[in-house]
């Protein structure tokens, strides 16, 4: 379809129904322009709530699954009667009992059980993101624009790595195109669910937390879209994370590997997966403020003018370091590296930074808190022998360390920008724990303290000049 523009709006942009209100007048804006499809996110906090009602109820926690699940209905009905016209909220109302009323099943199942099994947590969790969908396509007919909601499980078809899935390309295409063209070629704005998906044989999926960004790629990909445009809470893409650094400023371009870098770093602005399906489609992607429309935002595009030095600073407190070291010589360290990494693949696990040592024969990888568990079990059952018979030390973990990610095209070659960070890090008096320097010369990731992280960015952002104008 000629001239697509897919938006995603997150969770804080469609967070209530004044939000809501702004997100459906920005679609109509752009729909009475162009054939416009736009992804949701579950109201803002609403999937934290849904997950810890599901551990209320596997824990037996009756009056915590109770009470998450009337906040669940307020935010919602609340919503509701401030959006839609009066002769829309009965129907609209009875569509947001129906669906709490399905999550209501699956956690009543979880209590009696004392279980929260993979897939049925994938398939309750997307309650968010179907609420809110139905919320925004009904205040767009509201206001006379045809929109009709989406559950993305009928559209995007993915693996069966429940709540982390990968979408398979070639059947979301065709899926995507038999329900959703015809929507676009009747004038229709399809308002689809972000986050989730669904297996070839339909068992519901997710795509991990933060996913809608995925999602709206996925779909941007799916239909050949003109230009994707992710609507947040900030201006744009920041050198470095607002909350962290006040002083960070916005950058008008970032090429797809800078975004990628910065995403995968720890920079919550974009889901680390969201570019993959895009860079090879060269579908620009815009970063903008759904609280000030008005500004530019950021571009996100194939290549830019070479600037010299660091762009962007990221960093994440929730990784974690484990090192494996031979206990005596006779193994051979590139043995037990593969041996380890196929371990890792094999549960799924994303190594974040990989650092070795030749005379120790020691090595040491980093790993998102949120995985380090899988990571053990995995490590230790490929591994089991070297460690029963002594041939490996035991398996050490440290969690007490942060990443931080200073990315930029223009480091490429660069001279002095790592010396210059290594400098701002110490003379912030924080230690430094391990380094490594993507082979893309995009990225130079340090590993430090967690204690000191915070500083460490602060410190890196005004050595390297981050926020200053041109930059
Ligand atoms: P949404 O709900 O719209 O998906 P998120 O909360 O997931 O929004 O992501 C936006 C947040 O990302 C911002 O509020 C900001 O605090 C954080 N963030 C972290 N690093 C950056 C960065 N480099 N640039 C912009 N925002 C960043
Ligand atoms: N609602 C999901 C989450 O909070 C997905 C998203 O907002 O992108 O993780
Ligand atoms: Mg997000």
């Amino acid at each position: 379809m000629k001239d697509l523009l897919v938006m995603k709006f997150g969770g804080t942009s469609v967070g209530s129904a004044a939000r809501m209100k702004v997100a459906g007048e920005l679609t109509a804006e752009q729909a009475r322009r162009r054939p416009t499809l736009i992804v949701v996110s579950a109201m803002a906090k609403i999937t934290d709530l849904l997950l810890d009602a599901m551990k209320h109820a596997e824990a037996g926690n009756r009056a915590g699954l109770d009470e998450a699940l009337q906040t669940l209905r307020h935010r919602h009905l609340d919503a509701c009667r401030d959006l839609l016209p009066p002769d829309r909220q009965e129907a609209a109302a009875a569509e947001i009992q129906e669906l709490i009323g399905d999550f209501e099943r699956i956690t009543g199942g979880m209590l009696m059980l004392g279980e929260r099994p993979p897939r049925s947590v994938d398939e309750a969790v997307a309650t968010g993101e179907r609420l809110s969908a139905l919320l925004v396509s009904e205040f767009l007919c509201g206001i006379g624009v045809p929109a009709a909601a989406c559950n993305a499980w009928e559209l995007v078809v993915t693996d069966s790595v429940f709540g982390n899935a990968t979408p398979l390309m070639e059947p979301t295409r065709e899926r995507c195109r038999a329900g959703l063209l015809p929507l676009l070629e009747k004038g229709m704005v399809p308002v689809v669910t972000g986050f989730n998906g669904a297996t070839a044989d339909g068992r519901p999926t997710t795509l991990g937390r933060g996913g809608s960004d995925f999602s709206a790629s996925i779909l941007a990909a799916a239909l050949d879209a003109s230009e994707l445009w992710i609507w947040t809470d900030v201006d744009g893409i920041l050198s470095a994370d607002p909350r962290l650094v006040p002083n960070a400023a916005v950058l008008s371009e970032v090429t797809y590997n800078e975004a990628a870098e910065l995403a995968y770093n720890g920079a919550k602005v974009l889901h680390p997966r969201t570019l993959a399906p895009l860079a090879s489609r060269g579908i620009p992607v815009w970063s903008k403020n759904s609280f000030a429309p008005e500004k530019p935002g950021t571009r996100i595009v194939p290549a830019i003018s070479a600037k010299n030095g660091a762009r962007a600073v990221t960093s994440t407190s929730k990784v974690a370091l484990v090192s494996l070291e031979p206990a005596r010589d006779t193994l051979l360290a590139t043995h037990l590296m593969g041996r380890a990494m196929e371990a890792l693949a094999r549960a799924n696990v994303e190594v974040l930074l990989l650092s070795s040592s030749s005379f120790r024969q020691s090595f040491t990888v980093l790993v998102r808190s949120e995985e380090l568990a899988r990571a053990l079990e995995s490590l230790e059952a490929t591994l089991a022998l070297e460690l029963a018979h002594g041939y490996l030390a035991p398996i050490q973990v440290d969690e007490d360390v942060g990443l931080l990610a200073i990315v930029g095209e223009g480091m490429r070659g660069s001279l002095g920008v790592a010396g210059r960070i290594f400098t701002a890090i110490s003379k912030a008096q924080v230690n430094i724990i391990a380094i490594a320097q993507g082979s893309s010369e995009l990225t130079i990731a340090v590993v430090v303290r967690k204690d000191g992280l915070e500083r460490a960015v602060r410190a890196v952002h005004e050595e390297c000049r981050l926020g200053a104008p041109g930059g």
